[in-house]
């Protein structure tokens, strides 16, 4: 039988989101204080470990590394970093040779969804729906104990 696994971006959520009219005085970070996003700025202490790429050749400084658990923290990212005309840049698993999930260049507003990873296979119609942030790690492993379930694949 087939198995589809069908990866849902989760920053589509920006298409029901509400636009972020621009406080008098606020600032970008007062913007996703007030929406609840868990975000890390330079100078929190988990910045540099957040910020290491995966080809330590290719080193980017983001402005800040936001780490959404719901889809809500995604869109109020993106709606905020638009009111402020700042780039977006989703990070999935990180891998990417030019740091691509870094922005490729420094000051970029970036959405780590690294906690965004859940997996949930429905055995009915054999489809999987995958967190952007799911590694190959968590979808292998999901898949065979939600459903017995196996996909193709090298190191985890
Ligand atoms: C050791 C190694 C081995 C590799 N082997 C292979 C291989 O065998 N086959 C192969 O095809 N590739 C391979 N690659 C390349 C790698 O799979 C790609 O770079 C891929 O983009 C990595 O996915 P990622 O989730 O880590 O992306 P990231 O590095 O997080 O991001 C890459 C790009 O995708 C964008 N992006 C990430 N998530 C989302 C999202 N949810 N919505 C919208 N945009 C998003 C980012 O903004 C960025 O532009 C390998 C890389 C490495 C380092």
């Amino acid at each position: 039988m087939k198995l589809i696994i069908l990866c849902l971006s989760y920053l589509s959520a920006i298409v029901v989101a509400k636009p972020v009219s621009l406080r008098r005085n606020q600032t970008f970070a007062d913007c996703l204080g007030a929406a609840n996003v868990p975000v890390n700025f330079a100078n929190s202490p988990n910045f540099d470990t957040l910020k290491t790429p995966f080809n330590l050749r290719t080193q980017f400084t983001p402005l800040v590394i936001t780490l959404p658990t719901t889809s809500q923290h995604v869109a109020a990212t993106i709606n905020c970093a638009t009111t402020y005309k700042l780039r977006v840049t989703a990070r999935g698993g990180g891998h990417s040779y030019a740091a691509f999930g870094l922005g490729g260049e420094d000051g970029h507003v970036i959405v780590d969804l690294q906690m965004m990873h859940d997996v949930v296979y429905d055995s009915r119609t054999t489809i999987a729906t995958v967190g952007g942030g799911a590694r190959l790690g968590n979808i292998a492993q999901s898949i065979y104990d939600q459903g017995k379930r196996a996909l193709p694949h090298g190191k985890l």
